[in-house]
């Protein structure tokens, strides 16, 4: 803790310079440095009887581990944070730490696939019996939750299709019939939505996307409250999950611009967002800060700002189009992930859905970097000017 944050509340930038940091235990270095290590070294033979010391091995903590864990659960307002190697070990995990054979858990149609892979391979060889809910469901997912419910778990705006859910109303109903609800709150980080003050239990993030911002980790957090955090610190523990120092020294240095970046991917990606609604070849574009979205008022009610990543749905066109139009752009590089600082376009791939979607045409999913506004435009504007 900082000496700042002793004294007076503070604003969630300064929370993010400041989450997690303590020059004085580091001879007053801003940063907690990288350490590598497994074994620590106990001073003498009563200490090691007794197990007294701070950290005992490597795979169990560090002052570097510490550092962001202490961070997240500022940033989050969580009991405890634990770090995975991947987003994708953080959902596992946090799906494992509820899981038991014989028990149902809810899921939303609109999560992200390797979450429902992992579901549908798994949990499922596991006895765990996954249904997957419509994302707009609210308070009704009351009906879904049977007696052998242990979680429901919601992503908020939905993956490819960036569907808003009422996580309050989702966590009362849950919480009546004796579930948890986990959150994978990728999308709009802890700066835009803290998930636990909303009712969850638990709040994920793959930290390979705006954490870290940079496309150069692959890392993952999942912060609980009380209730939930024992139960997860024992599974993250026996599974022995560590990720490597280097790349938590870089997820930290990625939450301290988090605040300035992620202002920008909001501004870039709503200026694309609304020139792309003007476009004729466009029929529909899913992003929740659109006042015309579907879930703007749930948008607006629970979250602070909106990051750079949303959809596009095309008007009907023939594949060849669509290939010439995503070879013509120069600035929009085509890969999956997302978060950094670079945009990105992929195709939406729908085929794993359960419930039926309202897109007819092609969806697209764009990632608004920090480039310059106008360039984006001018590019997505010769990517149409080439699909004509
Ligand atoms: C990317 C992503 C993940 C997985 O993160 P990885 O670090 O790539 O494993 C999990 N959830 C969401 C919503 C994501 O977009």
């Amino acid at each position: 803790m900082t000496k700042s944050e002793k004294n007076k509340p503070r604003g969630p930038g300064t929370k993010l310079v400041s989450a997690g940091r303590g020059p004085a235990d580091q001879h007053g270095f801003v940063n907690t440095p990288v350490y590598h290590g497994s074994t620590v070294l106990y001073a003498n033979a009563d200490d090691l009887f007794a197990n007294r010391i701070k950290y005992s091995y490597g795979r169990r903590s560090s002052p570097t581990i510490d550092a962001l864990t202490g961070a997240m659960n500022e940033l989050e307002g969580a009991h405890g944070t634990v770090i995975t190697p991947s987003g994708l070990s953080a959902t596992t995990t946090a799906l494992l730490s509820v899981a038991r054979t014989g028990c149902h858990i809810l899921v939303t149609d609109s999560v992200y696939h390797p979450t429902r892979h992992f579901c549908d391979t798994v949990l499922k060889r596991m006895g765990v019996e996954t249904s997957y809910y419509d994302p707009l469901i609210g308070a009704d997912i009351r009906g879904l939750i049977q007696d052998n419910t242990v979680a429901v778990f919601t992503e908020s705006p939905g993956s490819l299709t960036f569907e808003m859910q009422d996580i309050p109303a989702i966590a009362k109903a849950a919480h009546a019939g004796g579930a948890l609800v986990l959150v994978d709150n990728t999308w709009a980080t802890p700066h835009f939505f803290k998930p636990l003050e909303h009712g969850a239990d638990m709040s994920i993030q793959a930290g390979t996307k705006y954490v870290s911002g940079h496309a150069d980790v692959l890392i993952g957090t999942i912060s609980a409250n009380e209730a939930a955090w024992p139960r997860l610190r024992e599974t993250h523990g026996a599974m022995g999950l560590v990720a490597g120092p280097d790349d938590i020294f870089l997820a930290l240095r990625g939450l301290r611009t988090m605040g300035v970046r992620l202002k920008q991917h909001e501004e870039s990606g709503l200026a694309v967002a609304r020139w792309l609604q003007s476009r004729p070849e466009v029929e529909r574009v899913a992003h929740p800060a659109l006042e015309s979205d579907a879930g703007h008022a749930i948008w607006k009610r629970d979250f602070s700002g909106a990051s750079g990543l949303f959809g596009v749905e095309l008007k009907p066109v023939p594949d060849a189009k669509l290939r010439a139009f995503l070879d013509a752009l120069e600035l929009f590089g085509m890969g999956y992930s997302w978060g950094g600082f670079e945009s990105l376009v992929v195709p939406a791939d729908m085929r794993y859905r359960l419930l039926p979607s309202s897109f007819k045409g092609p969806l697209l999913r764009l990632h608004i970097g920090l480039e310059d506004i106008d360039d984006l435009i001018s590019d997505l504007e010769g990517g149409f000017a080439a699909m004509a």
